[in-house]
């Protein structure tokens, strides 16, 4: 496994980071999460990192990448260069899922969003609930985990797209006593119990991007030493998909803080489509970096 991907020997400062996905502008919801980041790193003594999540390429846009840039530094926002940008390291995350994939916890999954669609759809028409995760998406059909090797081979070798799933019973086999975390966050709070279970077999590699979020947040977290993890509440439920390939990896955890959201007039979480909230928006009617303190309550 390559050195990048093993857990950072440990600090002597804590470090923060702020991981922004370049697939659309930041609004005053990520305003919060990188003013806090950078707050908890001065108060701290800390420091703080910037990391671009751009493992999506076919959403991520230099454009949006530039648009961060541009918006941290007018909240008056000082991170530390280089800035590690996913799109750089998946060399590292395939590191990490060949790790997985020697412990026998890999699996190619062959179905499409429409099939699995499809199949829940038909599922559910008899009046029965197909499981879903804590985001409302349905758990992945048990189909591909059965799969024989030879026909696994036959379709690869046919061109057949895939994914790479983990095989969430057969890990959770694997780990020993129950998983927490520690979370000092605006929701619990305490040492958290992880229920990696409720997400089925999550996705590790897409068959569009070679990576997917659980895996490169897990691996870049531990690879930057991030001894905090500062971030939304919508991924509080998450974090026990991260907990768990720390634990298989043995990766250190770091302590995470799941902080309030920025709801919209809807009352919804805010959308990076949302122009009224945008920070560049904002910032072109000519609100002060006070102003966006206030409007985020910090
Ligand atoms: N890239 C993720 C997002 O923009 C955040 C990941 C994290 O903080 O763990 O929602």
């Amino acid at each position: 496994m390559a050195e990048e991907t093993m857990s950072a020997s440990p600090p002597d400062k804590p470090v923060y980071r702020f991981a922004p996905s370049p697939n659309g502008f930041l609004h005053l919801g990520h305003a919060l999460s990188a003013l806090l980041n950078h707050d908890m790193a001065a108060a701290n003594g800390g420091r703080f990192l910037l990391r671009i999540e751009d493992i999506d390429l076919t959403r991520c846009t230099p454009r949006f990448e530039q648009a961060i840039y541009r918006d941290l530094a007018w909240l008056g926002l000082e991170w530390e260069e280089p800035v590690r940008r996913q799109s750089e390291h998946f060399d590292a995350y395939h590191a990490g899922l060949g790790r997985l994939t020697e412990m026998g916890l890999v699996y190619p999954a062959f179905l499409t969003r429409g099939e699995v669609k499809a199949r829940v759809a038909a599922f559910e028409a008899d009046g029965k609930n197909w499981p879903r995760d804590p985001d409302g998406s349905p758990l992945y059909p048990d189909d591909d985990r059965h799969r024989g090797e030879t026909e696994r081979r036959k379709l690869i070798a046919n061109g057949v797209r895939h994914a790479f799933r983990l095989d969430m019973q057969k890990a959770l086999g694997l780990i020993a006593a129950p998983l927490n975390w520690s979370e000092t966050g605006d929701g619990e709070r305490g040492e958290i119990r992880a229920e990696p279970s409720v997400w089925g077999d999550v996705i590790l590699s897409r068959s569009d991007a070679p990576s997917s979020y659980h895996l490169s947040v897990t691996l870049d977290d531990a690879a930057q030493g991030i001894t905090h993890v500062v971030r939304g509440l919508d991924l509080f439920e998450a974090t026990a998909v991260h907990r768990l390939l720390q634990e298989l990896l043995g990766l250190t955890p770091p302590v995470y803080h799941h902080h309030r959201l920025i709801m919209g007039k809807d009352g919804r979480k805010l959308s990076k489509s949302e122009g009224s909230t945008g920070l560049a928006a904002l910032r072109d009617q000519g609100l002060s970096i006070g102003d966006i303190r206030r409007l985020v309550g910090l």
